[in-house]
């Protein structure tokens, strides 16, 4: 069970005030009719080319008006095959970390830098990343969240700027996005990575400790 490999910690869940992550229930409204306009402008999306070799485009999944934003690299295989971010192994234990610090998976909207699968899960070239950023730009702007957390260096290093280049130098710092400077961008390990180097599960449930404390203090002040 990748719940019990993620807990070799002794690590207990944290619990919510339940209300923090209570929503409303959904109103029909404008921003949902360009919300799905722009689900249909990336399902026919033939902007690089990777709409060669998809399957399925990978638009995001979640609450349209989540505090927090999850944005990893690309979609995987499975992703492709299901047409939904992070539901493979990776996406397990993207979930059970989230249910360790106590996040509804709900309670967040998670996407991708690129909406198509890269052959043989290849590293997107800069090209694919620039034809395909306007995409995510829009997401941002109709979510409005209060902070990202970038999963991975390839999100990390088109959400922020920076001089550095590895994911242990650039995690543990808090950053901005750098289209609106007011949106905190948090840096941490890609599970995938995670499942392939588990001795940094430490450092990054220290990181997602931070993303949790900081959602939390966000939530409470949405409360009060
Ligand atoms: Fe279009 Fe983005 Fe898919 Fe490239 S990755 S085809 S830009 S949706």
């Amino acid at each position: 069970m990748i719940e019990d490999d993620w807990f070799w910690m002794g690590i207990q869940r944290w619990v919510a005030n339940e209300d923090w992550f209570k929503k409303s229930a959904p109103v029909a409204s404008s921003a949902d009719i360009i919300w799905d306009q722009l689900q249909q402008q990336v399902a026919v999306c033939q902007a690089c080319v990777l709409h060669k070799t998809r399957m399925r485009t990978v638009f995001g999944v979640g609450d349209r008006q989540a505090a927090c934003l999850v944005i990893g690299e690309a979609p995987g295989a499975d992703e492709d095959r299901q047409g939904e971010p992070f539901v493979g192994r990776a996406g397990q234990l993207l979930d059970a970390i989230l249910w360790a610090v106590g996040i509804e998976r709900s309670a967040v909207y998670i996407t991708n830098i690129l909406k198509c699968r890269p052959p043989q899960n290849r590293e997107p070239f800069a090209e694919e990343v620039a034809a395909c950023q306007h995409f995510l730009q829009a997401q941002i702007r109709l979510i409005q969240p209060q902070m990202i957390v970038a999963v991975g260096k390839v999100p990390a290093l088109n959400l922020v700027k920076t001089h550095e280049k590895t994911l242990g130098r650039l995690r543990g710092q808090v950053y901005s996005y750098q289209w609106d400077e007011a949106i905190p961008v948090y840096i941490t390990y890609h599970p995938a990575y995670l499942l392939r180097s588990p001795q940094e599960k430490r450092k990054a449930w220290q990181d997602w400790l931070a993303i949790r404390d900081q959602l939390s203090t966000i939530l409470f002040k949405q409360q009060v």
